[in-house]
C-alpha cells in the first residue's frame, strides 16, 4: 500500500488511462482520503453560514453544523454581509430581477455596470474601466487582449495563475524574474530592448502576504521604458492613504499603465475589473474574449458592489481596522516563534514545511477545535513550504483573535516546536 498522503496534485497530471474521462488508476484513492475530504475533495466541510468571523459549517456526513472563528474566506472588509450592501442588492433584485441574461454587447450592460465602471475609473484615477464577471478572467482577458505575438510579457515569478493563463493565450514570451527582484527583472529587461515588454506584479502576494517592492520596480521599467499592470486583488480598498492599493502606497499609481482588481475579495462578492486609459480599454473590448463572450455579473451583485465601493471610500475605518488586526495576529504569531514568511500584511502564512500528511492532520485537528483554518497545499506552494494561509478580516474582534491564536498555540506552534526538537 503506498503512502496517499505523500501524493499531491502534481502526482496526477500526467494520465495514463486510456479511457481520457477517466483519471489515472490511483487519483481515485488519493481524493477520498477523509484528510484531503474537507480541502481538496470538498466533500466534508462546507460553508452554512454567510463568510463571516465566526460562521457555521456543515458536516456533510451526519449534517451537523459547527460554530467555527473563520479565518480562511477573503472577505477581508466583511463587506459582503454589511446591511446596507444587502438592501441594495434587494432593491436592484427586485428592479432588474437575477440575472443579466446576456453578454455585454447582446443585451447584457444594464444602467448599473457602467454605473460600477465608471465608479471604479474614478476610485482607480483612471480614466476607464472594463468589469470581468470573474477575477481570473479579468487577468486572463486583459493580458490576452492587450499583448501580441512579438510581445514580452515579464511576471513575478509569485504572479497569480490567471496573469501566467492571460500571457499563454496572448502567445506573447513569457518570462518569469525572481520574486520581488528588480535587479533580475533589469537582467531580463536589458536582453530584450526593441520589443514592446509589459511587466507584471502582485501588489499583495496572495499566498505569502509581503508586498511587491514597487517603487524599485518601477524605476526599473521606465528605465528601460518596459509597460506596467498590476494584480491589486488583495491589496484594494487596503492599502495606501485612499485605499487604492500597494501603487498608491508606493506613491506610484501615474506610472502604473493597467490595473487589476478582483471583486471577490476585499469587495467579497465575485468579478474582476481592469482600469487604464480609455484608448487601450475600448480596444481591448475587441479582444478580451472573457468579456465578449461571457454574461455580465447579475445586477443585484453589481448593486452591492456600488454600495460596497461607497462603504469602504466613505472613511478610513475599515482598512485601518483589517491593518490593525493583521499586525496583532503577525505579531502574536510571531511570539509563538511561528515562521510567517516574509508577510507584511493581512495575508499571513504558517510555515509548516514539506509534509502533507502533517498539515492536513493538523487542519483537521485545528477544526476540531473550533477554527477554519485552510491548508494550502504543493503544487499551489512550493513542496518544503507547505502552510496554512490565514485572512485577517477587519470584523474580527479581539476575542475571535485571542481565541484563534491560543488553538494555533495549543496544536499547531505545539506540534512544530516538539519536532523541532526532535530533530
Ligand atoms: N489574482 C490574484 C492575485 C488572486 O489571488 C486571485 C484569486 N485567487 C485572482 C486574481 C482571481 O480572482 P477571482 O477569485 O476573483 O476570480
Amino acid at each position: 500500500m503506498f503512502d496517499l498522503l505523500s501524493y499531491s496534485l502534481a502526482d496526477f497530471h500526467y494520465n495514463d488511462n486510456p479511457n481520457v474521462l477517466l483519471p489515472p488508476e490511483d487519483f481515485d484513492s488519493w481524493v477520498n482520503h477523509p484528510l484531503l475530504a474537507d480541502t481538496f475533495s470538498c466533500t466534508g466541510y462546507q460553508l452554512a453560514t454567510s463568510p463571516g468571523t465566526t460562521t457555521y459549517l456543515l458536516d456533510i456526513t451526519n449534517n451537523d453544523r459547527i460554530k467555527v472563528i473563520n479565518l480562511s474566506s477573503l472577505n477581508y472588509l466583511g463587506l459582503s454581509y454589511h446591511p446596507e450592501v444587502i438592501q441594495a442588492a434587494k432593491v436592484a433584485l427586485d428592479q432588474y430581477g437575477l440575472g443579466s441574461a446576456g453578454v455585454p454587447l447582446v443585451g447584457g450592460t444594464f444602467d448599473l455596470h457602467l454605473d460600477l465602471a465608471r465608479k471604479l475609473a474614478e476610485f482607480k484615477q483612471k480614466e476607464d474601466c472594463i468589469l470581468y464577471s470573474s477575477g481570473f478572467g479579468g487577468n486572463v482577458g486583459a493580458l490576452q487582449g492587450v499583448l501580441r505575438r512579438d510581445d514580452v510579457l515579464i511576471l513575478d515569478e509569485k504572479c497569480h495563475k490567471s496573469m501566467v493563463d492571460g500571457g499563454t493565450l496572448s502567445g506573447a514570451k513569457m518570462l518569469f524574474f525572481d520574486h520581488n527582484d528588480p535587479e533580475h527583472l533589469a537582467t531580463i529587461l536589458e536582453t530584450h530592448s526593441g520589443k514592446r515588454i509589459l511587466v507584471g506584479v502582485e501588489g499583495v502576494y496572495s499566498v505569502d502576504g509581503d508586498l511587491a517592492r514597487l517603487d524599485e520596480i518601477i524605476q526599473v521599467c521606465d528605465q528601460y521604458q518596459a509597460a506596467t499592470y498590476i494584480d491589486e486583488a488583495h491589496s484594494n480598498l487596503i492599502f495606501g492613504p485612499n485605499g487604492r492599493g500597494v501603487a498608491e502606497y508606493f506613491g506610484v499609481e501615474d506610472k502604473i499603465g493597467m490595473t487589476f482588481g478582483t471583486l471577490s475579495k476585499s469587495f467579497g462578492v465575485v468579478g474582476g475589473f481592469v482600469c487604464s486609459n480609455a484608448r487601450i480599454i475600448r480596444y481591448l473590448k475587441g479582444y478580451s474574449p472573457p468579456w465578449l463572450y461571457s454574461t455580465t455579473p447579475p445586477p443585484p451583485v453589481i448593486a452591492g458592489l456600488i454600495k460596497e465601493l461607497e462603504i469602504a471610500t466613505r472613511d478610513s475605518s475599515l482598512r485601518d481596522r483589517v491593518l490593525a488586526n493583521a499586525s496583532y495576529m503577525r505579531k502574536s504569531l510571531l511570539d509563538m516563534k511561528l515562521d510567517i514568511g516574509c508577510s507584511q500584511s493581512h495575508i499571513i502564512p504558517i510555515m509548516v514545511g514539506s509534509s502533507g500528511e502533517k498539515l492536513f492532520n493538523l487542519a483537521a485537528e485545528v477544526r476540531k477545535r473550533g477554527l477554519l483554518l485552510m491548508p494550502i497545499d504543493y503544487p499551489a506552494v512550493p513542496a518544503h513550504l507547505r502552510r496554512f494561509r490565514l485572512s485577517v478580516s477587519a470584523m474580527l474582534t479581539k476575542e475571535e483573535m485571542d481565541t484563534s491564536l491560543n488553538i494555533i498555540e495549543d496544536v499547531i506552534a505545539k506540534a512544530l516546536r516538539a519536532e523541532e526538537k526532535k530533530s
